[in-house]
């Protein structure tokens, strides 16, 4: 089993047995991360964020490390069933590293009962996004940032969600702080993303009263 986990590890952080047994994610390649203008970045809060939900027809929401440190899963799935009850389509894109072991998105996900069916691989909905409405990116960091694609990022070469490809991305998180492999991410600086601060678990339960 750690045979396992630990191949499909290194294949969805794009990298090597050794270099990830050695860690040093994040170090030592491209250029320094705070030198870089990411230029600005917007917030709204979670009363905007439901406005722009109740006008959406299609999200997928991606999950990552944060959603499992706030324990937001049982208020993501409860919002889940709100908007397919309001008849969104709601989907989940799963990135096989997100969080902090593979498999550990599906695991909270089946506790808080959401059903198989709308839990994607990354594979199976990366091609999806340019024609969803709006993407809840909970939680995530690294494994939705577009600079994966920059030679010399420390994360080249890591496959990544394509969320930006989306009508409108909100980002779930505290702070503009760097995720796991400390690089920041040009994705909140884009003019179609929106950065939802606070406990990912109290915005998302925010959410669902503002519905
Ligand atoms: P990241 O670790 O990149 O980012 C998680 C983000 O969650 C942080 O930026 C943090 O931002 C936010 N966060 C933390 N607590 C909360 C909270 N209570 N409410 C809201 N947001 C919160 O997560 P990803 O899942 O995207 O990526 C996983 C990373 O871990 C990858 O780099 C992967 O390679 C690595 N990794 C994965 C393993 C696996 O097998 N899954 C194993 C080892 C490493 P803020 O502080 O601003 O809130």
């Amino acid at each position: 089993s750690g045979a396992f986990l630990s191949y499909i590890m290194c294949k969805g952080m794009g990298r090597s047995f050794i270099s990830v047994i050695l860690g040093g994610f994040g170090e030592g390649a491209g250029p320094k991360q705070e030198a870089k203008d990411y230029g600005e970045h917007t917030e709204i809060k979670a009363p905007e964020a439901a406005e722009i939900l109740k006008g959406a027809k299609s999200v997928i929401i991606t999950p990552g490390y944060g959603m499992a440190t706030a324990g937001a899963q049982f208020a993501v799935a409860d919002l889940t069933k709100k908007l397919r009850e309001a008849g969104v389509e709601v989907r989940f894109g799963i990135h096989p590293v997100a969080g902090r072991l593979p498999g550990h998105m599906n695991v909270l996900l089946a506790e808080a009962k959401v059903p198989y069916d709308i839990v994607l691989e990354m594979d199976e909905i990366n091609d999806d996004f340019p024609d969803t409405d709006v993407v809840l990116v909970i939680g995530a960091n690294d494994t939705v940032n577009p600079d994966a694609y920059e030679p010399g990022s420390p994360i080249a070469g890591m496959p990544v969600l394509h969320v930006w490809e989306a009508g409108r991305v909100i980002i779930f998180k505290r702070s503009m702080a760097t995720g796991y492999a400390g690089v920041q991410n040009p994705l909140f600086f884009n003019e179609n993303s929106d950065m939802l601060f606070g406990d990912a678990k109290a915005s998302v339960e925010e959410i669902i009263k503002s519905l």
